[in-house]
């Protein structure tokens, strides 16, 4: 039997209740799989370990993740730490450390879900976003000169590489040709931005040449937020930059339904490292210790790390839950418009994986 190591790192706010949850859908999981297991390491780093250390997490920790099969991680934040403090000291610590260049974000309107675009019907908007994940405007080059001074200035620099621009876009024009439509929109700025933004138009020509099945399309990112929600049909992979991306995806999860339901995956394409897996939303402090966290962002993230895991029959098996379970209203949580607890729906996922887990009742997927 197989055992996979896998590292959770719920981080702050709701990633606590979320993460635990994402635990049980896997133990479930496992305890109706023979042929593999998950072998859990809890890490407490997050806003409680930086008031203990005076860090997000250990000089270390780095080191810890990286015998790990795959990374199971809630969200960083705390009220009482600036954000970009605990931005930068966990989450993107860890996706620059572990050279996770590809975030991929995939979303579609599930069942059961009232999505917000009256003329979206949910075979309309079905969507992968790829973004540029270690460089780019959070490359974290810049600094702050006469501090506090009248004369202060301060500067965040994008920075894009030729390597790293061509790897993402190498990456979306793949993931654009195994899909049906093989379909890609490469979101852009070149208009304003007239050197990096350029150069990123130029390579995604000279990538496209490779992929010739593609069809492919450019799109100015100001315009790509009227398409998505006037022309959602005409989208299907799409790849921005590490700002632009994060933009459009936060929309895209507000059109499919809501933030709480966004899955992500921060890939290290080449396996070097392992990859890291978590929900697009925050930590949610309103919400905190209620039990009102939806959990299916989670839960999905969990479907994408089972399927980086190449456990793709597996993945089938959570997603099928997920998807019984958002088409019975009675199991929506309070951001979609239901009562449900955190609690509920996790057990009323890990109850059909394991029916379905069942002799002769094997999934189908949606
Ligand atoms: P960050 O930690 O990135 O600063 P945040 O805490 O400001 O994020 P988000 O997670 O971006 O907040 O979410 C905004 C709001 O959406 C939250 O305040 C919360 O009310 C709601 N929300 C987000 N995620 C969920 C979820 N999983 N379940 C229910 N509501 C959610």
């Amino acid at each position: 039997m197989k055992t996979y190591r896998i590292a959770l790192v719920p981080g702050d706010g709701i990633g606590k209740e979320v993460i635990s949850a994402g635990r049980e859908v896997l133990q479930a999981l496992a305890g109706t799989a023979n042929t593999f297991q998950f072998e859990f390491t809890h890490f407490d780093w997050g806003g409680d370990y930086y008031r203990r250390h005076g860090a997000m997490m250990p000089p270390d920790g780095l080191d810890a993740l990286r015998g790990m099969d795959a990374i199971l991680f809630g969200s960083a934040g705390d009220p009482e730490i600036p954000d970009h403090v605990t931005l930068w000291g966990l989450r993107l610590k860890i996706c620059q450390g572990l050279d996770q260049y590809a975030n991929v974000r995939p979303t579609r309107i599930l069942p059961g879900i009232d999505a917000p675009l009256k003329r979206c019907k949910p075979e309309d908007l079905n969507w992968v976003i790829v973004r540029e994940n270690t460089e780019g405007e959070y490359s974290g080059a810049g600094g702050r000169v006469h501090q506090g001074h009248p004369i202060e200035v301060a500067t965040d620099m994008s920075v894009m590489t030729r390597a790293g621009v061509e790897r993402i876009q190498r990456y979306a024009f793949r993931l654009a040709q195994s899909r049906p439509r093989k379909l890609l929109t490469v979101i852009t700025k070149s208009n304003a931005q007239r050197h990096a933004m350029v150069m990123w138009d130029e390579i995604a020509a000279e990538v496209a040449k490779d992929f010739p099945d593609v069809t492919w399309d450019k799109e100015l990112v100001d315009a790509a937020t009227a398409r998505m929600v006037n022309r959602p049909s005409s989208l299907d992979t799409i790849v921005a930059t590490n700002l632009h991306a994060d933009i459009l995806s936060d929309l895209a999860a507000a059109l499919a339904g809501s933030l709480g339901i966004a899955p992500t995956g921060n890939i290290n394409p080449e396996r070097v490292y392992p990859s890291m897996f978590e929900p697009i939303h925050g930590s949610a402090f309103d919400i905190m210790g209620k039990g009102l966290a939806n959990p299916v962002g989670t839960f999905w993230s969990v479907v994408m790390l089972l399927e980086h895991l190449g456990e793709i029959h597996a993945a089938q098996r959570v997603m099928c839950a997920i998807e019984h379970v958002t088409a019975n209203p009675e199991l929506h949580t309070r951001d979609l418009g239901g009562e449900a607890t955190t609690a509920q729906v996790t057990q009323a996922v890990c109850a059909e994986i394991r029916s379905a887990g069942k002799p002769g009742q094997a999934p189908s997927l949606a």
